[in-house]
């Protein structure tokens, strides 16, 4: 609505306009239950029924089999840094790491509290701009597992397939925060996804963790029972008290992507608004520009320069100035970044690209 603004944000980020308005509806009395969904005790029924509703429709939406277990949990995308290599490994076992990106950089750090990462490759050199081609990896035999982190954030850079591990027993591992539930995932390739909620799914506060049931209960003496996975497994994620109203947000976007349509027709959403910015981009002589290879755009997070950086602060204040905010670039990269999830209405990302063009006509 008019009084709404275009965010722009990484994370949080916008949440869709229909989930605030049922979210808002549902506040002071939550189906008659005479309580907000913040006042029920995790264990009553209403609240297992929202839990257990989440579930099951982000198990829809992802074709999720019984073989996976499903977990709602605290501490961020950056707690399962830690937690993947507690679970799954001992500590003398090596896991190789591809690093395409900061956030992947930091999970392959906090991994090496735990067991022996390998970084068999890294985009660093290059800015993180690209993916290397996967024949080209060099796998450690016996790798325990292999993580990928599915989309840069901040780089703006996204696989588009997925790399086979090598040996059939090491486990593909995927940092999924932020391009969660974006489009089909065959679920079945992976041990481990994680993701924290706050992009395309929720509010921040909740942690999404998707994993192969048969893995489970093998994390390390010194995992923490926060971090155990058997633990928030065996407990149906309500060992102690979860982020209730965050699962609840999640629950309620998921029902809004079911009723899209399911992934690929919000992946084709998600196409259509990226592709209008990026050809704005690309068409726009070099006035702006794209640091990231053509293949592995992410459909998410756009980051762009201006050829004239002196520009940008003038940049960001019209687009706010037009209720387009949060356009910045991560403070580690500079330039601009629209971040465009699910819940950016393509509306949205036109008016960006109407507003680029004019802001080049004026200032060219
Ligand atoms: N991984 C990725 C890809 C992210 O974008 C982020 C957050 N921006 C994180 C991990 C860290 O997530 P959190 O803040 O939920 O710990």
């Amino acid at each position: 609505s008019s009084d709404r603004v275009f965010n722009f944000a990484a994370g949080p980020a916008t949440l869709p306009e229909n989930v605030l308005l049922k979210a808002q509806e549902e506040l002071y009395n939550w189906r008659g239950s005479g309580m907000s969904v913040m006042e029920m005790s995790h264990r009553g029924k209403e609240f297992l029924s929202i839990i257990q509703k989440a579930e099951s429709d982000l198990r829809t939406l992802l074709n999720i089999s019984s073989e996976y277990s499903v977990l709602f949990l605290q501490g961020g995308a950056t707690t399962q840094f830690a937690a993947v290599p507690l679970n799954l490994c001992k500590p003398d076992d090596v896991v190789d790491y591809v690093i395409t990106g900061s956030w992947g950089d930091k999970a392959f750090k906090e991994a090496a509290k735990y067991c022996k990462p390998k970084s068999i490759w890294s985009g660093k050199s290059e800015k993180y701009t690209k993916i290397p081609s996967f024949d080209a990896l060099e796998q450690t035999p016996g790798a325990k597992y292999l993580h990928i982190c599915a989309n840069e954030t901040i780089h703006g850079v996204e696989f588009k397939d997925y790399p086979k591990p090598a040996d059939e027993n090491t486990l593909l591992v995927a940092d999924m925060s932020s391009n969660f539930c974006s489009k089909p995932v065959d679920v079945t390739k992976f041990g481990v996804i994680y993701a924290g909620a706050q992009k395309n799914v929720g509010p921040s506060g909740v942690t999404i963790v998707i994993v192969r049931s048969d893995l489970i209960g093998n994390a390390q003496p010194i995992t923490p029972v926060m971090l155990d996975y058997k633990i928030h497994a065996d407990n149906n994620s309500l060992y102690n008290t979860p982020p209730c109203y965050g699962i609840y947000m999640c629950g309620l976007v998921f029902e809004d992507l079911i009723a899209q349509g399911g992934l690929s027709e919000v992946e084709k959403k998600n196409a259509k608004k990226a592709s209008i910015l990026y050809d704005a981009i690309d068409g726009s002589k070099g006035f702006y520009w794209c640091p990231v290879e053509k293949s592995v755009r992410s459909l998410m997070n756009v980051p762009f320069t201006l050829a004239k950086p002196e520009l940008e602060a003038e940049f960001v204040k019209e687009a706010s100035m037009e209720k387009m905010v949060q356009l910045k670039g991560h403070r580690s990269v500079g330039g601009m970044r629209a971040s465009i999830y699910n819940a950016m209405p393509l509306a949205g990302v036109e008016k960006l690209v109407s507003f680029m063009k004019d802001f080049q006509a004026r200032h060219d």
